[in-house]
């Protein structure tokens, strides 16, 4: 680490401990083609959430916390007083997906959150990673699950008659299983104005997917500040 004439400190990310964590983070739904099965509320999907709870748990001395629609949430200098800076993306799969996808995304914001800790950078905001749940299509027939239903587009109503296509399960009893309540969704969700910055990471493969990210319409709709669409 070094301060330039500016006064801005230079910090670098660890390149290896992201490869390492991403080829970790593969092995939970591989499949025999090199794909990843890993949709919502799968055996994978369990695992790696176990996994991301047991390593931003190890890191941040703060807690991890499951919200109402199962997703995951760590953070780091919450005793600030000014609105939080959030970096996420989501860790399931689309059926035979690939290694990078959202789980970049989730796997990059620990990068950050765990480089701005451990040199102890003072920070003027909270930060937090989010990992949202069933961003991508699944055997529910339903995504962005997780995003929705902070931003309020999904409400509890909306996803009782919901049920797997092969199992039966009901969603609300598959999200209660990854440490969910439905029954407190309304409670969860964001407030207006309640975020400084969200930063979402996510390899796109179409352009009409980028529309389809409603924490991005939600902040876009409040026009909120230093909000930026980068391809
Ligand atoms: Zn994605």
């Amino acid at each position: 680490m070094a301060l330039d004439e500016t006064g801005i400190t230079h910090l670098k990310i660890n390149k290896s401990r992201i490869k390492q964590r991403l080829k970790a983070l593969s092995q939970f739904g591989l499949n025999q083609n090199g794909g990843i099965d890993r949709s919502f509320a799968g055996k994978a999907d369990a695992e790696a959430r176990k996994w991301f709870l047991s390593l931003w748990g190890g890191l941040f001395s703060q807690k991890v916390k499951i919200d109402a629609a199962a997703n995951l949430w760590a953070g780091i200098h919450d005793e600030k007083t000014l609105k939080p800076i959030v970096l996420g993306s989501h860790h399931d799969a689309v059926a035979n997906g690939g290694k990078y996808d959202g789980a970049v995304g989730v796997i990059l914001a620990t990068e950050v959150l765990q480089t701005i800790y451990d040199h102890q950078i003072p920070m003027r905001h909270p930060l937090k990673i989010v990992s949202f749940s069933a961003e991508e299509p699944n055997p529910f027939n339903v995504s962005t699950l997780g995003s929705r239903s902070v931003t309020g587009v999904i409400d509890q109503n909306d996803l009782k008659p919901i049920v797997h296509s092969e199992t039966g399960e009901r969603i609300v009893d598959a999200i209660k299983r990854m440490g969910g309540d439905v029954s407190k969704l309304e409670a969860d969700r964001l407030k207006p104005d309640s975020l400084t910055v969200f930063f979402f990471l996510n390899v796109i493969l179409s352009k009409e997917d980028i529309y389809m990210i409603p924490i991005i319409h939600w902040l876009w709709s409040r026009q909120s500040p230093a909000f930026t669409v980068i391809k």
